[in-house]
Parts: structure tokens; C-alpha cells; sequence
């Protein structure tokens, strides 16, 4: 399959009749399957009524079909069709956080949406991204999108329209390139099904966030114990994983050093992830700076292009400084346990 390439400028006025994104909701109201940038990743979006266009989703990205779709949607009216109904507690924090990085667990009402969306879940996965060029497509092709961030399976999440074609050119109808992205990880996923709602994956939207606006709200238990089965089925996959092994150190910048001497007196060539603050304090065959420690968003938003970035050297081993699991820090640190396959050197 041939990727057609749609260039956007994401500032310009009139981004509702722009001939690249009507070019993009006519291939979707085709059946075809489009990646475009969100405020958080790049996302691969398919007709969520088609079975036929959400196949084409699980097979462009290698997902395996038991792990469930997020429906994007470009006003709040489009939700009537396929949620049973808005308790309360979502309506709230409806009304703050959308659009933005927010994605709701409703119970679903039986309609047009495919099965195969909500891989027969009696619940589905609702968000309102905030980025021109999201709202745009998803507003001319009047359908509900099912979309997962634009990557094979089990790599980092694209947060360039480059990563998309590194990982999906020839496996999808186009690809929208509407410069990168800005929070750099994925939205958080909060169930609402439940009377205290439960955060099954941190993202973009801190618990400090939701608890601001609806109270105190629980946490999947098998995010902190590894042991437990999570309610988000795509939380048990391995994720994000660059190709040399990756361990997380605790224990500051000596920690590190130390592991850095020891390695490279075993004759590896070694990595180190780190930020702005500390690159010169590593003698490693690789530094990388993802963001400024002093701002976790910034670390969010250099992070999965960091780990990609490794893939393009030849280090045999990564360390990892870990960072303060305080507002979008608890996001990092998901992202980074599941890339290291929870390999933490204390
Ligand atoms: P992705 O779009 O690839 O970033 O992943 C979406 C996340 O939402 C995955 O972890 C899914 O397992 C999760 N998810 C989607 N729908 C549901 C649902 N109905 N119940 C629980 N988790 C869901
Ligand atoms: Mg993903």
C-alpha cells in the first residue's frame, strides 16, 4: 500500500474546509485507516462502526484484538450514540477536561459501534482530543474514531509524523503530518462504571488533577503490584521498550557512574537517559537528555522520542534516572517501569 503524506499547518484559521484534512475524513468515511497528531501522541484512527476499518487498525499496528480502542469523538453530542449513560462524576469532569487528555470508561450501549472497537467489553473508552487537526478530521467525517497511537505494537508511542512512517509507511492509507505533538504521553484512563472512580492508567491528566474537581478517586491496584491482573487489558502488554535493555536506577547520579565504570569494564557500550540538568555528569557512550527534571512536562514530551533516539545507536545496555511520581512524574515512571520491563537497580 502506497502512505500518502498530508502536510498541516495547525495554525491556520480555516482548518475545517482544508482540502488535506477533507482528504482525510473522505478516507476514513471509506474505511480506511489514517494516523494524525493529538495534543498527546500521534493516533491511528479508523471508522469505530466498521469492523472492517477497525481490523485494519489491529493490523496495521500488530495490536493483539483483546486490547480495546479509544473512540475520539469531535463534540460531546456524538457520545449519545454508544454510552449508556454520564454519571455524574464524568459529566464534571467532562465538562473540565474536554478536550483534552482524558479518557472516560463508560457502560456502553449496544449500536452502531463495532465489537471489535471495544473487543466485546460491555464498557467502552471515550475521549475528546484537544489539537486543531484532531478536532478537524474527526468533525468532517461525522463518525466516531477508534484510535490508538500510531506505533507497532510494543514500540514507543510516535510523537513525530516521522516515528509514524518509521513504524507504519506502507501499512496505512496516510499519514497527517501536523508537527509534534506536545504532552509527549498518552491520555490518562479513568473508569467511571464504578461510584469512586478508578484510574487505570496515569496519563496527561494528574490524579491531583480529578480529585481537584470530583474527590478522591482510586487507583488500579495492579499499577503499583505487577502481580495483579490490570482492568486495562493493554496495561499487561510490554510496551515502549527500546531495543537494548533498559534498567531504571535509583539512587541519584553516583548510582549510576558506579554502573557505568562496572559496564564498561565488561566491554558494553552503554547508554544513559537523563535530562538537561546532569548530561555532563556521565562518562557513557551515549547521553541522552529527555527534557528539563525541573519541568516533568517537558520530560513527558521528550521521552518516547528519547527512547527511539537509542534504537539508532549501538549501546548494549540503557540506565535510567527514575523521577517523583508527582503529577505527570506518576505517567513517566509508568511509561518508563513497562519500557524497562519493570528492571529497577536499587
Ligand atoms: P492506546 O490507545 O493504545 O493508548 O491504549 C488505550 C488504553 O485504554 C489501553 O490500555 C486499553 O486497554 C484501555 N481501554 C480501552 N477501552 C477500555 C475499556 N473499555 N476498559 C478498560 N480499558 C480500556
Ligand atoms: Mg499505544
Amino acid at each position: 500500500m502506497n502512505t500518502k503524506y498530508l502536510s498541516v499547518d495547525k495554525n491556520v484559521d480555516s482548518l475545517d474546509t482544508y482540502p488535506q484534512i477533507l482528504e482525510a475524513a473522505s478516507l476514513l468515511q471509506k474505511n480506511e485507516v489514517v494516523a494524525f497528531p493529538t495534543e498527546t501522541v500521534y493516533g491511528l484512527g479508523g471508522n469505530a462502526n466498521s469492523d472492517e476499518a477497525v481490523a485494519k487498525i489491529y493490523e496495521a499496528k500488530g495490536r493483539p484484538s483483546d486490547n480495546p480502542l479509544i473512540i475520539h469523538i469531535g463534540e460531546v453530542e456524538q457520545i449519545y450514540s454508544f454510552v449508556e449513560e454520564i454519571p455524574g462524576h464524568a459529566q464534571k469532569l467532562m465538562e473540565v477536561f474536554w478536550p483534552g487528555p482524558l479518557t472516560i470508561i463508560f457502560k456502553k450501549k449496544d449500536g452502531e459501534l463495532s465489537k471489535k472497537a471495544t473487543a466485546g467489553l460491555s464498557t467502552v473508552a471515550v475521549r475528546m482530543p484537544d489539537h486543531p487537526v484532531a478536532r478537524a478530521i474527526i468533525k468532517a467525517s461525522r463518525l466516531p474514531i477508534a484510535a490508538p497511537s500510531a506505533n507497532r505494537s510494543g514500540k514507543p508511542s510516535p510523537t513525530t509524523a516521522q516515528h509514524v512512517r518509521d513504524d507504519l509507511d506502507g501499512r496505512i492509507a496516510a499519514i497527517v503530518d501536523g508537527g509534534p505533538t506536545g504532552i509527549g504521553v498518552e491520555s490518562t484512563v479513568l473508569d467511571c462504571t464504578t461510584e469512586i472512580p478508578v484510574i487505570l492508567r496515569p496519563g496527561g491528566i494528574s490524579r491531583e488533577q480529578i480529585e481537584e474537581i470530583i474527590g478522591e478517586v482510586a487507583v488500579d491496584p495492579a499499577l503499583a503490584n505487577e502481580g495483579e491482573a490490570p482492568r486495562s487489558p493493554g496495561m499487561k502488554y510490554t510496551h515502549y521498550a527500546p531495543e537494548a535493555p533498559l534498567f531504571l536506577v535509583k539512587g541519584g547520579p553516583e548510582a549510576i557512574r558506579q554502573l557505568i565504570r562496572e559496564k564498561k569494564q565488561q566491554g558494553l557500550t552503554v547508554g544513559v537517559l537523563t535530562t538537561e540538568e546532569n548530561v555532563s555528569s556521565y562518562d557513557a557512550d551515549v547521553v541522552l537528555a529527555c527534557g528539563k527534571r525541573a519541568s516533568l512536562e517537558t520530560v513527558a514530551g521528550r521521552l518516547y522520542e528519547v527512547l527511539r533516539e537509542f534504537n539508532t545507536t549501538s549501546v548494549d545496555i540503557i540506565f535510567s534516572e527514575t523521577f517523583p511520581r508527582e503529577g505527570v512524574g506518576e505517567a513517566i515512571m509508568n511509561r518508563l517501569l513497562k519500557a524497562a520491563g519493570n528492571k529497577v537497580i536499587e
